[in-house]
């Protein structure tokens, strides 16, 4: 009798949602350094994605998703907490990442998706790469997630002592080459990580985490090292892509989609699961044919041109998402809002969120809630996406390894629609629509309030 009034006491307490609003399942799975033009839905003619293709038949392929910025920690900070990174420190002037002799992070009031979903009475865990900062109060675990088993930061980080040149580590790479961590909770359980089993073990955990919890709401985030350098793939995928080693990466990543989708299909909670696949950022130009493919776009990682931050992008869910193709922008800053809305999370109401809640293009065919994107470099402005147009004020160009960036007065501007591959500027035609876009340029810079820098920290 005790057991039942705690029962009751506890299902009746403010915050405990999840016995009476028990929301679906989110599966958010994540690569690192992936272009636009990489999978085969998204027109890659020589890496083959079949796993990823029918998921997106099956589901929607958006084809003009934003990544929050064009590298990999800002670009993380912003999926996480649904703000543009300026606003957490998670970006800056000097470094652009965090390294392993960092001591920022994300600061501990930021609050993640797997924060909002745990109050929520979500199950969350996270798998992969985190590189929200490696010390302990920055780590999964105190932002949110009950667990973590993963690479904290990029795969490349911490070179060993006594190991090649670096061009030589690059054109035949071995884990030993990079010291990087492996870890459980909070603890190092592997270094250097075998990184040729990853995928594999991500794989596998984030089935285990599905497995274990098909009867309550679960959240994964799953962050792939790969396909970012130095690429390694385990045994049964060598050798397997007509693209080479880059493709074999990308086959192995689109084969363990299936395998994550298969399990939720064995479980029988495929219809109440939201699987969101994309990237963190556009294809590493600096490592050639080890990078991938911006497709038609211009660019790559970076860079606030469109192969920078524009990703390949993906949401399935049977049975609820209407198969479609969305050509209306969406950005990775929008998933948190979007997976509020769709569990009955709260989105913290004490703060600026730069997102907007997408489930009405996924689940009732309404036009997108966003119109715009603001391409920073660092903390600073570079470009302004409304509509169509495009206006760029500073431009630094990553492909041809340009060192300093150019200042643009007046911007150039684009068309995106008409000319996605940003090839021809139309801005001494437009000047009402150059002035409109650094109108919104100016007011977005008005409402942002400066926080220490987090990647400065040593
Ligand atoms: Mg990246």
């Amino acid at each position: 009798m005790r057991i039942c009034l705690l029962c009751i006491l506890l299902l009746s307490a403010p915050g405990f949602a999840a016995a009476d609003a028990p929301g679906p399942n989110v599966i958010v799975i994540f690569c690192d350094d992936l272009g636009y033009g990489d999978l085969g839905c998204f027109g890659h003619p020589t890496i083959r994605t079949p796993r990823l293709d029918q998921m997106a038949r099956e589901g929607q392929r958006w084809t003009q998703f934003y990544a929050a910025a064009s590298v990999c920690t800002p670009s993380r900070a912003g999926l996480q907490t649904g703000r543009y990174p300026v606003r957490s420190g998670m970006c800056g002037s000097g470094y652009r990442v965090l390294f392993p002799d960092s001591k920022g992070g994300l600061p501990p009031k930021e609050i993640t998706i797997g924060k909002m979903l745990q109050a929520n009475g979500y199950a969350t865990h996270a798998v992969g790469k985190w590189h929200l900062g490696h010390l302990p109060q920055f780590l999964p675990t105190s932002h949110g997630y009950d667990t973590y088993f993963g690479i904290p930061y990029s795969n490349d980080m911490d070179t060993a002592k006594d190991v090649p040149p670096w061009k030589e580590q690059f054109a035949d790479p071995k884990s030993a080459y990079w010291n990087v961590p492996l870890m459980r909770g909070e603890k190092i359980v592997e270094r250097p990580a075998d990184q040729t089993t990853i995928t594999d073990r991500y794989t596998q955990e984030t089935i285990k985490h599905i497995r274990a919890n098909r009867d309550r709401p679960f959240f994964i985030y799953l962050a792939h090292n790969l396909p970012h350098v130095p690429l390694f793939v385990s045994e049964p995928f060598e050798d397997v892509s007509r693209r080479g080693l880059y493709g074999d990466v990308i086959e192995e990543i689109d084969a363990s989609t299936g395998r994550i989708l298969d399990a939720l299909r064995e479980e029988g909670i495929a219809e109440n699961t939201l699987v969101v696949f994309t990237s963190d950022n556009g294809p590493w130009h600096m490592y050639k044919v080890q990078g991938g493919s911006e497709g038609l776009l211009r660019d790559g990682k970076g860079s606030t041109w469109e192969g920078g931050m524009r990703e390949p992008t993906v949401f399935w869910w049977p049975e609820r998402i209407r198969p479609a193709v969305v050509m209306d922008i969406g950005s990775t800053l929008d998933l948190l809002p979007t997976i509020a809305a769709i569990s009955g999370a709260k989105v913290p109401s004490d703060r600026t969120i730069d997102g907007v809640d997408l489930s009405g293009v996924l689940l009732r065919q309404k036009p997108s809630k966003r119109n715009d994107m603001i391409y920073y470099y660092g903390d600073e402005v570079f470009a302004v996406r409304e509509g169509p147009y495009k206006a760029h004020y500073k431009t630094k160009t990553e492909f041809v390894g340009q060192k300093e960036p150019t200042a643009h007065d007046p911007p150039l501007l684009y068309n995106l629609e008409h000319d996605p591959s940003e090839k021809y500027n139309i801005a001494s035609a437009h000047p009402e629509i150059v002035r409109q876009l650094t109108e919104r340029k100016e007011a977005h810079e008005a409402g942002v309030k400066r926080v220490q820098n987090q990647l400065s920290l040593r």
